[in-house]
């Protein structure tokens, strides 16, 4: 089975509710024809009402940024699956590196949140990548694995559509430095190898794993051209309508 391509925008804190509604119709003309390929945006939780509105009777996906493993109580600032849902949201990224990194969130709330969009039908993006002392002091493999194994402790995947991995080296994100196509490569090849070894080597061979970190209109189709990358997860480049739509044209 082909592993159908998937391009996510993650507009991150970014976007008022005007912006937010041009960009979706955007997109949504951008992507609506593109039959052979997913494209899912994330906007912040303020503009989600409205962009699924505008996305509701489209192909483009409505995502979350993050996603809460309760149905309902006291967990202020957090959303649940339901809530998303009603909303018409179908996918979350959860464990992106700003959540890691500033927020402290760890593999095992991470983890949490992950089962709970699965339970819920949601499909999750579940976000792994190193820091750059962390590449350089040659942990990227180790610190890769406890991520993933991390991550999936105790999940069950019986359809390997329904979940996600996005390979994000912290170095990359924001940065306008890309790992090379290579770098990607070696990496996502490393995953899915790692996904096999968790779980049968069929369903490895058919989650997709996207690559992060300053994707832009020049780099997509190289990166694309690699065996074992199955799209993009983009932060910057998605916030701008035509390198969005650029993107979600690759190669
Ligand atoms: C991201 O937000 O996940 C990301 C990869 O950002 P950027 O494309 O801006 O590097």
């Amino acid at each position: 089975m082909t592993r159908t391509p998937l391009i996510a925008g993650n507009w991150k804190m970014n976007t008022n509710l005007g912006e937010a509604e041009q960009l979706a119709l955007a997109v949504v003309r951008s992507a609506d024809d593109k039959l052979d390929r997913e494209v899912m945006i994330a906007p912040p939780f303020t503009a989600m009402g409205e962009v699924g509105d505008i996305l509701h009777d489209s192909r483009v996906i409505l995502g979350a940024q993050n996603i809460c493993w309760a149905e309902k109580g006291a967990f202020t600032g957090e959303i649940s699956p339901s809530m998303l849902k009603e909303l018409g949201g179908t996918m979350a990224i959860v464990g992106h590196s700003e959540r890691r990194h500033i927020f402290g969130e760890t593999n095992e709330l991470i983890n949490q949140r992950l089962a709970g969009a699965m339970t819920n039908e949601i499909i999750p993006i579940l976000c792994i990548g190193e820091q750059l002392a962390e590449r350089e002091a040659e942990q990227t493999w180790s610190i890769l694995e406890k991520q993933i194994r991390g991550g999936l402790a105790g999940i069950t995947i019986i359809d390997p559509t329904k979940v996600v991995i996005a390979y994000e080296p912290v170095w990359a994100i924001g940065t306008g430095k890309t790992a090379s196509p290579e770098q990607a490569q070696e990496a996502h090849a490393f995953i899915r190898k790692l996904l096999a070894t968790i779980y049968e080597k069929d369903i490895a061979s058919q989650i997709r794993i996207l690559y992060g970190g300053s994707v832009v209109p020049d780099n997509i189709d190289t990166l694309m051209g690699q065996d074992d990358v199955d799209g993009a997860l983009v932060g910057g480049a998605a916030l701008n309508s035509e390198s969005f739509e650029r993107i979600i044209n690759f190669k």
